[in-house]
Formats: C-alpha cells, structure tokens, sequence
C-alpha cells in the first residue's frame, strides 16, 4: 500500500492511469506529427479532389477545348482514336489582363502538348489544322523567342507542340504559297514555313491547304469502316464556302484586285471553319470568322450569315472569334440553335457584352442553353455585371465528350492545372438532336 511515508521512493511511472495519460500524450504528438505530414496533406486533398479523368475508349468522340490562357487549342480524339488539333495559339503574355493559366512557369504550346499526352491513346497527331495565321492560334513566332536548336525557326505555340508530339498531316489556308489575299511574309510567317521545311524533310510532315467543301480531308485513319457515320466537312476558308451541294464551293469575296485596300478581308475573315457529325451529333467551329461587319464595310464582311445555310442546327457551337466584338449574329444562332455554346475566351474583351447577351436571347431561339467559357477574366466580370453569373461554367478545360454512336454527351470541366487531370464539374447528359 503506497502511503505518504514512501516520499524518497522515485514514483513508478508505469501505473495503469499513467500508463494510459502516456499513450494518450504519445497519440496525441504522433498524431499531430502525421497531420503536419506533407504526405497526409496530399492524402486529404486526394480524397476531397475532384475525380480523375476516365480515358478516351473507341466509340468515344473526346473535344478538348484548352484554358491555356494565351489563345485556342482544341484536341480532338475522333472514335477510331484518330487525333486532331485545331490551332495552337500563344499570345506570348503580350495581352494585357491575359496572364499565362496556371503561372508562367511553362509556355501555352509546352502545354498544350503536356495536355495531349495525357489524354491522347496515341503519341501522334494525324492532323493539325490552323484555322488562320494569328499568334493566339499558331503561337507568337519571333527571333526573341527560344530557337529550334535545327532548322532556324523559333519554339512557340504549333512549332513547340511539334517539339514533343509527331505530326503527320498540317492543314492550313494559304500552302503551298500563302499569297491570300496578298503575299503573308511577317516575321511569324517566315518562321512557320521555315519550321515546314524542315519538318517536311527531316520527320515526313505533309502539309495541304484546307479547301472548303471536301469531306474526305480530315478523316477517320485508325478504323473508318467502324464508324460510318463519322465526318468532318470543311465549311468556308478565304473566303470560300461550300454550296451545300455536293463538293462545290462559290467564292463569297470579290476577285481581291477589285476591292479598295481598306475593305479587303482580314486575316480572321479568311478563317477555316468545320462542321463535324457523329451520329445525331453536330459541332461547329471557325476560327475568327464574324457576322457583325463593321459599320460602313461591304456585306461580305459577314460570313456567319452564308454559313448559317449550309451549317443547320448543331448541338455543340464553338462560338467564333472567342465571342469578341463581331461574331454570333442572330441569323448565325437562330440556323444553330446550339445546345451547348463553347466560348474560347482568355483576354478581357471574351465576350463582348453584346455577343453574351445573344447567345442568351431566347427571342433568337427558344429553348434551354449552357455557355461554357474557358476563361474569364475578372476585368470581363466586371463589365457583364449580374449576367456574368450566367455562365454554365467561366474557367477550366472544357471537354465534350460524345457517348459511341453520337447519341448523347456531356460537358466535363477540368482543372487547369500542371497536375493530374481532376474533373471540377460534369453538365448533362444531352441528348444530340
Ligand atoms: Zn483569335
């Protein structure tokens, strides 16, 4: 019996209540060893994170429009797994309010390429089409920026992704002599058939020009007789649009010679556009192309008002000229009636206030719609005011991605980040029309 006549006695530190006030004291610092753990950290984040990103399978149609922050990429895994990149834009941070996504510790066509091999099921690009020849879809191409260490062009937006991926077939407005409207000589241009010449030579890289009215240009490589009812039918390039009628075309331009200096199309007006179809399931896209000319100019300023006869209704429509100033005029989106609008937007004038307030209109078409925008900017917030909420969603990579057979799809947002796909929100399933 332990009584108060024991004091020299050194105290057991091992009766069953200190035992247990130890363990517990142990617990506690072993727990808070293991919760300031960069390890446990990742762990909890891991299971609070959104989900990962099921890969592509065949039958699958994967639309992967790129928040790179410095202009428009769209990958393309098409059924047959047969890939597609429409432009590979790069603005180089030279636009003011449009800060590289996520930082700037990489470039948009680093990226871009990064991006493709995660989701890509195969290392090669069968195709690349640039839709027309501005830095935010080709990227910024200059003596100042890095320098291909063969074939004396500069790295930046397509010329870097090539750096990582294979490219097989380059489509363009203006090969073999990019003379259209007039001769295409700035310093971009002279690096991007440098980069041409090269790839040409040393990694087998054919390049065409992209002529409107084919349908037989951009096809299915790995299995086309498992999806017949695949197709990518090109619209309208310089200018040229398809009748409608088989692979005709008509020129919407006037011969350039007869046209005033000051009136002649400008670079966005001579953009390629594309309808794809899946199934029940159609999509458009056109680069910069407008239908809003600019007050005084000639009628033929306005593209989307031609293109809205042949396009037809779509599900999905990749709204033109990142929804800047002149695009989606009513005529355009009554032919549509899209479903799904897709905003490649990432400088503060994307979009214009005027352009948002038309894809919401339900006086130019009834019914229910989601806008998708890759990135707005704050300033853009700003001047939308309480319909900037409107947005189905306003940052991330927005992925289309087509059940087999067309019939049905949902939108996928996905973070921007250097890390792990993780999908930050899913929208449907739609129902193709
Ligand atoms: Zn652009």
């Amino acid at each position: 019996m332990k009584t108060s006549t024991e004091p020299q006695r050194i105290p057991r530190p091992s009766t069953s209540a200190q035992r247990r006030a130890a363990w517990v004291f142990a617990a506690l610092v072993l727990a808070a060893l293991v919760f300031a753990a960069p390890g446990f950290l990742a762990a909890e984040e891991r299971e609070e994170a959104p989900l990962p990103l099921e890969p592509w399978g065949p039958g699958i149609l994967d639309i992967h429009h790129l928040d790179t922050g410095q202009g428009n990429a769209t990958f393309f895994v098409l059924p047959d797994g047969t890939t597609l990149l429409v432009d590979a834009g790069d603005a180089a941070g030279r636009v003011p309010f449009a800060d590289p996504v996520p930082d700037t510790s990489r470039s948009a066509g680093e990226r871009i390429a990064i991006y493709i091999r995660r989701v890509s099921p195969r290392p090669e690009l069968d195709y690349v089409l640039l839709t027309h020849f501005h830095s935010d879809h080709m990227g910024f191409l200059s003596d100042t920026s890095p320098q291909a260490a063969q074939g004396g062009y500069a790295l930046s937006g397509i010329t870097e992704v090539a750096q990582h991926l294979t490219l097989q077939t380059l489509l363009d407005r203006g090969w073999p002599d990019y003379a259209y409207p007039q001769p295409i000589d700035h310093a971009s241009m002279q690096h991007y058939r440098r980069f041409l010449a090269w790839q040409r030579s040393n990694q087998g890289l054919e390049v065409e020009r992209f002529q409107a009215g084919r349908r037989d240009q951009i096809v299915l490589r790995q299995n086309p007789r498992g999806f017949p009812d695949f197709e990518i039918r090109n619209l309208v390039v310089n200018g040229k649009i398809w009748t409608g009628e088989g692979e005709k075309t008509r020129d919407l331009f006037p011969p350039i010679d007869s046209i005033p200096q000051e009136d002649r199309p400008s670079e966005n007006l001579c953009s390629a556009a594309f309808h794809l179809r899946y199934g029940p399931f159609d999509y458009y896209t056109g680069g910069d192309l407008a239908g809003l000319p600019d007050d005084g100019t000639p009628s033929w300023h306005d593209l989307e008002t031609p293109l809205a006869r042949i396009t037809g209704p779509v599900d999905v429509h990749v709204v033109n000229h990142h929804g800047s100033i002149d695009p989606a005029n009513p005529a355009f989106l009554a032919a549509l009636r899209p479903r799904v609008h897709i905003l490649p937007s990432w400088a503060a004038s994307h979009p214009a206030p005027g352009v948002f307030k038309r894809l919401l209109n339900q006086r130019i078409y009834p019914g229910p719609r989601d806008v998708f925008a890759t990135r707005i900017r704050p300033q853009t917030q700003a001047v939308l005011g309480r319909r900037g909420h409107a947005f189905a969603s306003d940052h991330g990579h927005i992925l289309v991605r087509v059940d087999p057979g067309g019939g049905t799809y949902r939108v996928l947002i996905l973070e921007s980040t250097d890390g792990p796909l993780k999908i930050l929100a899913v929208h449907g399933p739609y129902r193709a029309r």
